[in-house]
C-alpha cells in the first residue's frame, strides 16, 4: 500500500438527539494516527449515528471533533468530508457510470484535477484494490465485494486522512466477504487511521488496535481487543458476546 496522510481523530462528549430520542450521550473516541478503532455494538446502540456526526453529516448537539488535534467543528463540512473517506454498507455507487468513471469523478469534480491526471490517480487506487482490470465496466457487471472495493478505491483516491467504515461487509454474499475484509486489514497494517463499524468479530479482534463496545448511546467499554474480547468487565459486553460469538 502507498503511503497515506497522516491523521489522528478525537471525538469528546458527542451528543445528539433525535427529538426525543439522545441517541448518543457522551461519546469519546481517540483514534490515534495510524492506528485502527472498531466500533462494536447491538443494532441501534449509535453507531452509524456516530460516524455521521463525526464527518458532519450531522451536527452534534455538544462535544467536539477534533481531526490531528484540532477542532473541525467551524470547518466548512465539504473540507471535512474529503479529508475523511466514508464506505457504507449499500456502496452508493452510480450505475450508469464505469468503474473508472466513479473513481475520478470526485477528483474532477471536488480537487478540480483535470481528466487526465484523475484518470490515472483512478487508475492507480483500481490497481490497489485489484480492479484495474474492471475500469471500463458498469458496477452492476461486478460482484458486491468488488464493488464494495471500488467504493473503497472512490474514497481512497481523495487521499483521506481517516477512513470510515460502516458495516461495509454487511451487504455481502458470505463468500465476498472475505476479499473486502483482506482489503480494510491491508489499509489497516498500511497506516491507515480507520474507524470500523463492524460485525466482523475476527476483523475487530485480529486486525484492529483498540476496540469499542457502545450500547444506548454510551461507550461501555473500550480497551485492546485482549482486554475486550477475553476479558470483559461489564455483563452488557459479556451478554453481547455470547450472542455474537
Ligand atoms: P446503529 O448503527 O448502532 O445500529 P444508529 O446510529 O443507526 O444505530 O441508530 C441509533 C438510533 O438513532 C436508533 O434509535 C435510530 O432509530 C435513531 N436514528 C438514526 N438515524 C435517525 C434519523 N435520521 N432520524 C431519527 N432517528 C434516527
Ligand atoms: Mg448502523
Amino acid at each position: 500500500m502507498s503511503e497515506f496522510n497522516p491523521g489522528s481523530l478525537t471525538a469528546t462528549n458527542i451528543h445528539l438527539a433525535f427529538g426525543a430520542n439522545k441517541v448518543l450521550r457522551g461519546i469519546d473516541l481517540h483514534v490515534p494516527q495510524g492506528t485502527t478503532a472498531s466500533v462494536i455494538g447491538p443494532s441501534g446502540s449509535g453507531k452509524s449515528t456516530l460516524l455521521r456526526v463525526m464527518n458532519r453529516l450531522i451536527e452534534p448537539d455538544q462535544g467536539d471533533i477534533l481531526l490531528d488535534g484540532k477542532s473541525v467543528l467551524n470547518d466548512n463540512p465539504d473540507e471535512l468530508r474529503r479529508r475523511i473517506g466514508m464506505v457504507f454498507q449499500q456502496f452508493n455507487l452510480f450505475p450508469h457510470k464505469t468503474v473508472l468513471q466513479n473513481v475520478s469523478l470526485a477528483l474532477t469534480k471536488l480537487r478540480k484535477m483535470p481528466k487526465d491526471q484523475a484518470n490515472a490517480a483512478a487508475l492507480e487506487q483500481l490497481d490497489l484494490v485489484g480492479l484495474k482490470h474492471k475500469a471500463d465496466s458498469r458496477p452492476g457487471n461486478l460482484s458486491g465485494g468488488q464493488q464494495q472495493r471500488v467504493a473503497i478505491a472512490r474514497a481512497l483516491a481523495m487521499e483521506p486522512e481517516v477512513m470510515f467504515f460502516d458495516e461495509a461487509t454487511s451487504a455481502l454474499d458470505p463468500e465476498l466477504v472475505k476479499g473486502v475484509l483482506a482489503l480494510m486489514t491491508d489499509l489497516s497494517k498500511g497506516g491507515m487511521t480507520m474507524v470500523v463499524v463492524t460485525h466482523e468479530m475476527g476483523f475487530s479482534r485480529n486486525v484492529s488496535d483498540t476496540v469499542t463496545f457502545m450500547d444506548g448511546g454510551v461507550v461501555v467499554e473500550t480497551g485492546s481487543p485482549e482486554e475486550l474480547f477475553t476479558a470483559p468487565k461489564t455483563d452488557r459486553l459479556k451478554g453481547f458476546l455470547s450472542d455474537v460469538l
